[in-house]
């Protein structure tokens, strides 16, 4: 991404989530925040997502007149609902006496690739944003979307807002980014499935993006990669109180760097895919992975086992959205003679640990073993890196499996 590279210090941006902005008096709610601050900074910009669950429906609403709904049409589609939210808010704050204007991407000059569906920000032309916060204005961005060089409406990826929030605040050289959600900032664990997870103050860019990257959800991963590039930090705190959230940045004298979990995600919007019988020649994996790169479809994990009888197994995990397209290929590459078959299962969720030094400390992976162990659930395959110890698991038993792994590290305080 290019943005502008000229430093505009007291320029904050905020973004709020679905949840933040479900209903007309939530947006009031953010407009009476907006209204008391505005006078403190410089500038505030304020990137929302689409209200509530409204992309679901939207892609619900697509489904109901499509097999396959994608492409150019379905994010003309789902970028709508993001234009709700902004122009609502627009209309709260003016309401409230407080200038502000409401832009698109288009109107602000988001520019992405043609990757419909999972476009990548290529570079934001900060020229009309800038201008607007000189004249007084609050400026309120759509999140998640973009637009081509050839004017078409593109979006991020589903989650997309937070890389919005993020881009527009290097763009602009903001100090900072507040990703204003629905939990406190980010926890040892998702709060929702484990109640006594701990609020971390604040964690380093790497860990950031291992939590995302494994499921988090709180941010983004690649609003996360973004903040890491250039060096911005973010505020990762609650939508409905004013107290300090997580703040993520450089890594410099950081309390958490001696522990060696920072935390236990898990995700179930996930498929796996298992080719057999796969014949033991260089070029297959190669042809495998690039056609599932020539469709934008990303890999989360990769195993390929030890091949007997001249053939082996080639299993991969990838985002549930994109099983369907995958499961389209394992039918080329039966063709082709790459696989026997092909099995997508979609019943299969990833628990993962994530902090650092994992791999190289022993005993790490042994007791998240253990602790899956001890429940009886089964391990179906497992990857590791000295940042993360990921374990594919039936979908069933995430939650306990979740619960129990986060026990093990993060024991129970014992009550007073
Ligand atoms: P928003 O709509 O604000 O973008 P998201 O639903 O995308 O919010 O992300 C916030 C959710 O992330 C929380 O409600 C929580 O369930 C989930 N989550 C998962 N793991 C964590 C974690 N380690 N810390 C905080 N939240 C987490
Ligand atoms: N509204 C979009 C979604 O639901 C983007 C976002 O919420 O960040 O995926
Ligand atoms: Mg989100």
């Amino acid at each position: 991404m290019t943005g502008s590279s000229t430093v505009h210090s007291g320029i904050i941006v905020k973004k709020y989530g679905g949840t933040s902005v479900a209903t007309p008096e939530r947006i009031s709610a953010i407009a009476e925040g907006v209204a008391q601050q505005v006078g403190g900074v410089r500038g505030l910009i304020v990137v929302l997502s689409a209200m509530g669950k409204s992309t679901d429906e939207l892609v619900a609403l697509a489904h109901q007149v499509s097999r396959r709904p994608a492409g150019r049409e379905m994010d003309l589609l789902l970028a709508t609902g993001e234009q709700v939210s902004v122009s609502l808010l627009g209309l709260a704050l003016q309401d409230r006496g407080v200038a502000a204007v409401s832009l698109t991407a288009a109107q602000c000059g988001i520019r992405t690739d043609s990757a419909f569906n999972v476009a990548r920000i290529q570079s934001i032309d900060t020229e009309r944003i800038l201008a607007e916060l000189e004249a007084g204005r609050v400026v309120i961005v759509t999140g998640f979307q973009g637009v081509t060089t050839d004017h078409d409406i593109t979006t991020l990826g589903r989650g997309g807002s937070d890389i919005t929030g993020v881009a527009v605040a290097v763009a602009v050289g903001a100090d900072a980014c507040e990703i204003c959600t629905d939990v406190d900032g980010v926890l040892t664990a998702d709060p929702n499935l484990v109640p006594a997870a701990r609020l971390w103050p604040e964690i380093s860019y790497e860990a950031a993006i291992e939590m995302a990257s494994s499921g988090a959800k709180v941010l983004h991963p690649r609003a996360a990669e973004l903040c890491m590039a250039y060096d911005i930090p973010i505020h990762v705190r609650s939508s409905f109180h004013a107290r300090e959230g997580t703040w993520i940045r450089g890594s410099d004298d950081m309390v958490m760097e001696q522990a060696e979990v920072v935390g236990v995600s898990s995700d179930r919007k996930i498929a796996k895919i298992t080719l057999r019988e796969v014949p033991d020649e260089p070029g297959l994996a190669a042809r495998v992975f690039q056609d599932l790169a020539g469709e934008d479809i990303c890999v989360r994990l990769i195993i390929q086992s030890a091949s007997s009888e001249g053939r082996g197994r080639i299993t991969f995990v990838l985002d549930e959205e994109f099983a369907e397209q995958a499961a389209h290929l394992v039918e080329q590459w039966k063709s082709a003679g790459i696989a026997s078959d092909g099995i997508v299962d979609h019943d299969v969720a990833k628990i993962s640990i994530v902090g650092s030094r994992l791999a190289s400390t022993p005993g790490l992976a042994a007791r998240m073993f253990s602790a899956l162990a001890r429940e009886e659930i089964n391990i179906d395959c497992i990857s590791s890196s000295e940042m993360k110890v990921a374990c594919v698991i039936a979908g069933e038993h995430v939650e306990r499996a979740v619960r129990a792994v986060h026990d093990e590290f993060f024991p129970p305080e014992p009550a007073r």
